[in-house]
């Protein structure tokens, strides 16, 4: 253990408790890490006595002009050192009341504070006193589980998880990013203790799901979720999606396994979490659209509209940003469908034009979309879907080459339809401007000033309007 602690702040750490005999010892999430072999990012310090004096103390040997933060209320100070957070806490037994995730506190032992972690693998503690440098203390068997790749409470885990009910939401997480296995006694603890999920905060919530989201394969987190019935409490509308109906012996495909698959397969091909977060929802309509019309069997019409609209309604129930990052996903869900058309050999370049120009700078992730939304399970049949695409993706850099419609704005603007005809707000110039865009996006006319001007004059002529000279 010792070359991972071959570090200025361990030595400096050790020198300070070595000189008054105190004791502390690294913990959670860095030990984890390095023994894994992952990349660790954050050191936390648990030391018997006051965190913040030793926080204050390391952090004047390492610095000239220490900035060190304390949460008094907390018990626990930190400060930033060349990039990395080390934070300071005292040794603390914790005990909870049933309404809160905030315990009451009390100074304790190693071994009280190992108890109030949530899991065994993120209970390991190194000692950092000279005289035991670099020794395991592990009192729940936490290496072995780490071998093992088993995650398990260190307490009996129908009170770990109520005490508190995040720790569910980081078991699947830990599950998920390190490809370990709950325990069935935890996942058992889990399912039973459910809707305690409902004190935590939906920011909380989300913030596990997003690391869930960011994971490899987020299919193994977000089935956890469903089989435990946590995602039924905090995403309902997912949950929606599954299911089977069967009518005339004629049954739709399992919504919510596709979605999985689709997640899966965006996330092979990038790591941009709100193009995860469109796989996850492109679908979401389904359940609201589903029909069974007999002799054509079942159909969703309309679902990526219903979907898109869908959207905003579960960023704000999960507390996700409301901005930008939400418009682009209202974005892709709503178009996720336009591709397949293109791919018919008699399409116009009047369909290419108008999806390059709604996608605009997006148009690439939405391909990236459109070929993870290809789940069949007959190879043949991905493969052909997949070249077929390869055909839209040329199609639409042809016409791009040709048009220039990706972030296009139409040449006239509102301005120059109200002084050409000296017109007060009124809904002429928006019905006028949005004809001058269809029809260039239509081809009906080129896509410059003069043929928009002249395409104005006439639209104006229709509407009875009369140029002011
Ligand atoms: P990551 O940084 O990937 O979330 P981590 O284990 O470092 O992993 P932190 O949230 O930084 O996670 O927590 C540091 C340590 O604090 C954990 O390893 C664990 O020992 C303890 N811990 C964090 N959250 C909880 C919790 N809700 N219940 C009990 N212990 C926790």
């Amino acid at each position: 253990m010792k070359e991972y602690l071959n570090n200025i702040i361990f030595k400096t750490i050790s020198q300070i408790i070595g000189e008054r005999d105190q004791q502390a010892f690294v913990i959670g999430g860095f030990v984890r890490d390095k023994l894994l072999g992952r990349p660790s990012k954050d050191i936390d310090v648990v030391t018997i006595g006051s965190g913040i004096e030793l926080a204050t103390e390391t952090a004047s040997r390492l610095m000239k002009n220490p900035k060190v933060t304390t949460y008094r209320n907390f018990g626990t100070a930190m400060f930033r050192y060349r990039g990395v957070d080390v934070e300071f806490v005292g040794a603390r037994r914790e005990s909870y009341n049933r309404n809160s995730r905030k315990p009451v506190v009390e100074n304790g032992t190693l071994e009280d504070d190992q108890r109030r972690r949530d899991f065994t693998i993120n209970a390991l503690a190194i000692d950092l006193h000279p005289d035991r440098f670099g020794q395991l203390v592990d009192p729940f068997d936490g290496l072995s589980d780490l071998r093992n790749g088993i995650i398990r409470t260190p307490l009996e885990p129908d009170t770990t998880y109520s005490d508190d009910p995040l720790r569910m939401l980081r078991a699947i997480r830990f599950a998920n990013q390190l490809d370990f296995r709950i325990i069935d006694e935890s996942l058992e603890a889990i399912t039973r203790n459910k809707e305690r999920i409902r004190i935590i905060s939906m920011e909380r919530v989300s913030e596990e799901l997003n690391k869930i989201m960011l994971t490899d394969k987020p299919s193994i987190g977000i089935k956890l979720l469903q089989k435990t019935g946590l995602l039924e409490i905090v995403f309902p509308q997912l949950e929606a999606l599954k299911g089977v109906d069967v009518v005339d012996g004629c049954k739709h495909k399992d919504n919510f396994y596709h979605t999985m698959e689709v997640l899966d397969n965006v996330c092979r091909n990038s790591d941009n979490l709100w193009l995860r977060w469109a796989a996850l929802l492109h679908d979401i309509g389904k359940p609201a659209t589903k029909k069974y019309i007999k002799g054509t069997g079942w159909t969703f019409h309309g679902h990526e509209y219903i979907g898109s609209k869908m959207v905003q309604g579960v960023f704000k129930n999960l507390k996700l940003p409301m901005n930008e990052k939400m418009k682009y996903v209202q974005k892709m869900v709503a178009l996720h469908m336009r591709p397949i058309v293109l791919v018919e050999e008699t399409v116009t370049d009047s369909a290419v034009r108008r999806l390059l120009f709604e996608a605009g700078d997006d148009i690439d992730d939405l391909m990236l979309l459109c070929d993870a939304d290809i789940t069949s399970k007959n190879p043949e049949k991905v493969s052909r879907y997949l070249d077929n695409y390869q055909l839209v993706r040329r199609k639409l850099v042809e016409v791009e080459e040709k048009d220039r419609v990706r972030n296009w704005q139409p040449p006239i603007s509102g301005e120059v339809i109200i002084e050409t005809f000296a017109l007060p707000p009124c809904p002429a110039i928006g019905n006028i401007k949005s004809a001058i865009k269809d029809a260039i996006l239509d081809g009906v006319i080129e896509n410059n000033y003069e043929a928009a001007y002249q395409f104005m004059l006439q639209k104006g002529k229709e509407l009875g309007l009369t140029p002011k000279v």
